[in-house]
C-alpha cells in the first residue's frame, strides 16, 4: 500500500480538474428516478490495481472520474429515459403492456381489483393491493387500464392527493372522448393528461409491435421542459418498438374506431354466435372468418360492451349494420320476386331484368303443384319454391 505522502504526490500528478458546471437538474416536481439497477452499478464500477517501480500498489481511479464527461452525459440520458410508470388495471391488457415496459428498463408499479401478486413479480413490477401505497410511491406515470365500463369507479378509489404534483396520467382505453372528459374533470388542473389507444392487442400483436397504430392525443401537458420531456419519453415507448404513432383528437378517434373497431368486433361477436367450425374445404375467406371470431371473442364481453356504451358513434354503426343486412336480403329477393311475378301473371318464365338476379334465376322456376313451363329435366335445374 501507498504510504500517505505518496499517495498525496501521486494526486499531484493528476490532471487538474476543470472547473465544470453541473449539469442543470431536473425541477423537483420532476425528477425521473433511476432503476435501483442502474444507480447500482455506478456505484460500485470496478477499480483496477496497477503496479508501480517500488513496488507500491496503487488503486487505481475508478472508470467514472470526474472528467469522464461523456459517460455520465450518456448515464443522464439513460436515468431520463426511465419512468417509473404505475399501471392501475393489471389485467390482461395492463400485462401485455408491461411485458414491454420492463423490457425497455422502466420501472413498474402495479394495482388492480385482483390479486395479481404473482404475475407482478414474475414481470420485476411491485404490486399493490392498497392504491395508497402505489400513490405514496410516488410514479411518473400512472397507466389507467382498467375496464372502460369501470374506469370511473377505479379513477374514484385513487388518492389522488398522495400523487405528485404533476403526474402524468395516461389512459389506453379503447374509447377516447369519454376518458379524456373523465380525466379533465377529475384531476387536478397540475396533472398532466395524455389519451393513447393502442390500436392492438396481446393477440394481434402476437409478433411484436412494429407497424401498428399508436393513437395519442396530448390533452393536456403543462408548459415546461421538464413535464413535456416527460410525455415524450412515454410515447417514446411505443415509438421505439416501431408503433405506427397517430396524433390525433379524441373526438376524431371515437368516429373513426365506430367504423373500424366497433364494425370488426361486431361482426365477429355475430359470426360467434353461429358456432362456425373448421371443414375439410376451407376457402381462405372462411379461414379469415374463423380468425376473425378467434381475434374479437378473446377480448372480454366487458371491453365490447364499453366499445357500444361509451362511443357515442357506436348506435348508429349498429343501425347502419342492420340496414345494411336488410338491402342486401331486399336485393336479393327482389330479383326471386321479380321471376316469380313473370311466371305467375304472364305465364310464361323469361330471364330476369334484374342484372344482379344471379345465374340460377335464369332458370325457369317449378311452384309446387302448378304446371311449369319448362318442366325440369335433368339437365335443366328449377328453383323448388315451399
Ligand atoms: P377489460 O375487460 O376491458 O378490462 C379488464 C381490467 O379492468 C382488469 O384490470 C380488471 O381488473 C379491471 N376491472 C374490470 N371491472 C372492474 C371493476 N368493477 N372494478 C375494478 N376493476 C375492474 O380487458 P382488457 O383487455 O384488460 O382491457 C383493459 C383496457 O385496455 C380497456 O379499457 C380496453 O378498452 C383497453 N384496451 C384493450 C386492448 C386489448 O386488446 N385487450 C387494446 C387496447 C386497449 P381485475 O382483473 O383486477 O379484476
Amino acid at each position: 500500500m501507498l504510504s500517505s505522502s505518496t499517495a498525496s504526490s501521486l494526486r499531484l500528478h493528476q490532471p487538474t480538474r476543470p472547473h465544470r458546471r453541473r449539469p442543470p437538474s431536473p425541477p423537483a416536481s420532476h425528477q425521473f428516478r433511476p432503476p435501483a439497477s442502474a444507480a447500482a452499478s455506478r456505484r460500485h464500477l470496478p477499480s483496477v490495481r496497477t503496479r508501480r517501480g517500488g513496488g507500491g500498489t496503487i488503486r487505481a481511479i475508478d472508470a467514472a472520474q470526474p472528467f469522464d464527461y461523456e459517460s455520465r452525459a450518456a448515464g443522464l440520458l439513460e436515468e431520463r429515459q426511465r419512468l417509473k410508470i404505475a399501471i392501475v388495471g393489471f389485467g390482461n391488457f395492463g400485462q401485455f403492456l408491461a411485458r414491454t415496459f420492463a423490457r425497455q428498463g422502466h420501472t413498474l408499479l402495479a394495482h388492480s381489483r385482483s390479486d395479481y401478486s404473482a404475475a407482478a413479480a414474475s414481470l420485476g413490477a411491485s404490486y399493490f393491493q392498497d392504491p395508497h401505497d402505489l400513490c405514496e410511491c410516488h410514479p411518473d406515470v400512472v397507466l389507467l387500464a382498467t375496464s372502460i365500463l369501470s374506469a370511473e369507479a377505479v379513477l374514484r378509489t385513487l388518492p389522488l392527493h398522495r400523487l405528485r404534483r404533476n403526474t402524468l396520467f395516461v389512459d389506453v382505453l379503447s374509447v377516447k372522448e369519454f376518458p379524456k372528459n373523465l380525466l379533465l374533470t377529475s384531476l387536478p388542473e397540475d396533472f398532466d393528461v395524455i389519451c393513447t389507444h393502442p390500436m392492438f392487442g396481446p393477440e394481434s400483436a402476437r409478433d411484436g409491435w412494429d407497424g401498428l397504430p399508436f393513437v395519442f392525443d396530448r390533452v393536456r401537458v403543462g408548459d415546461s421542459p421538464a413535464r413535456r420531456a416527460r410525455a415524450d419519453v412515454f410515447l417514446n415507448i411505443f415509438e421505439r418498438e416501431g408503433c405506427r404513432m397517430v396524433e390525433m383528437p379524441c373526438a376524431d378517434h371515437d368516429a373513426h374506431a365506430a367504423e373500424t373497431q366497433f364494425l370488426t368486433h361486431t361482426v365477429g361477436r355475430m359470426l360467434a354466435t353461429l358456432d362456425l367450425q373448421p371443414t375439410p374445404i376451407d376457402t381462405k375467406g372462411y379461414e379469415t372468418l374463423l380468425r376473425l371470431v378467434d381475434n374479437t371473442c378473446s377480448d372480454s364481453f366487458d371491453l365490447y360492451n364499453g366499445l357500444f356504451m361509451y362511443n357515442k358513434n357506436s348506435t348508429e354503426l349498429l343501425n347502419r349494420l342492420e340496414s345494411a343486412m336488410d338491402s342486401v336480403k331486399k336485393r336479393l329477393f327482389d330479383g326471386l320476386h321479380e321471376v316469380l311475378r313473370k311466371q305467375l301473371f304472364e305465364g310464361k318464365a323469361s330471364p330476369p331484368t334484374n342484372k344482379n338476379a344471379g345465374d340460377v334465376q335464369r332458370k325457369p322456376l317449378l311452384l309446387e303443384g302448378k304446371a311449369s313451363p319448362a318442366p325440369p329435366t335433368p339437365n335443366n335445374t328449377a328453383v323448388h319454391l315451399k
